[in-house]
């Protein structure tokens, strides 16, 4: 039934975006690698990362970032510290594009109309997916701010893995470092 479900859910917005006027020039990968990296930290936004979250092959990653470099979504930055290493960083009109259809029309309709019963749903799957992600071992992708590396040191944002300082607007990211508190 749950399973049931998600796939319906899952199926209405794959419709959704395919049919999306804005989105007729990319593919379903493409849009995911996008969406990904709009929501994405600084440690995580390398072609690696982006592989790992989709659950896809390198190569066919690797074409569908190309594709994107070449429709001006995105652009690659090397490393400061590691040169051999690059990060994907979405350009203006991606970002705009992200904005205008995140998230979809349909759900932002429903969840208004389902009220304070869309806060109690959203956090029973959070908890769902924070299940499956403690018993299948998967990679984290979780929100900075949920992290057992986040810390507070004099007022700001720290993270105790990089020994780096954040930036406000990065604990509202996801991050593949992530790892929940014991206790979470
Ligand atoms: S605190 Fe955790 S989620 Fe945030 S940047 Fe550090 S490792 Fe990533």
């Amino acid at each position: 039934m749950l399973f049931d479900l998600l796939e319906r859910l899952s199926s209405l917005t794959r419709v959704w975006y395919r049919e999306h006027p804005m989105l007729t020039d990319l593919q379903p990968i493409q849009l995911s690698a996008l969406m990904y990296l709009g929501r994405c930290n600084r440690y995580s936004d390398t072609p690696l990362a982006v592989t790992e979250y989709l659950g896809l092959t390198k190569g066919t990653v690797s074409q569908s970032l190309k594709a994107l470099e070449g429709k001006g979504l995105l652009v690659k930055q090397p490393d400061d510290k590691d040169k051999r290493s690059v990060h994907l960083k979405l350009t203006q009109p991606a970002q705009a594009l992200l904005n205008a259809v995140i998230p979809p029309d349909f759900l932002v309709a429903a969840t208004h109309r389902m009220g304070a019963d869309a806060r109690v749903l959203e956090d029973l799957l959070l908890q769902l997916l924070r299940d499956v992600q403690r018993g299948e071992d998967v990679p984290g992708f979780g929100l900075c701010r949920t992290c057992r590396f986040h810390q507070n040191v004099e007022g700001r944002a720290f993270c105790g893995l990089t020994q780096e300082p954040l930036e406000q607007r990065e604990v509202e990211l996801i991050c593949r470092e992530h790892q929940l508190p014991e206790h979470a």
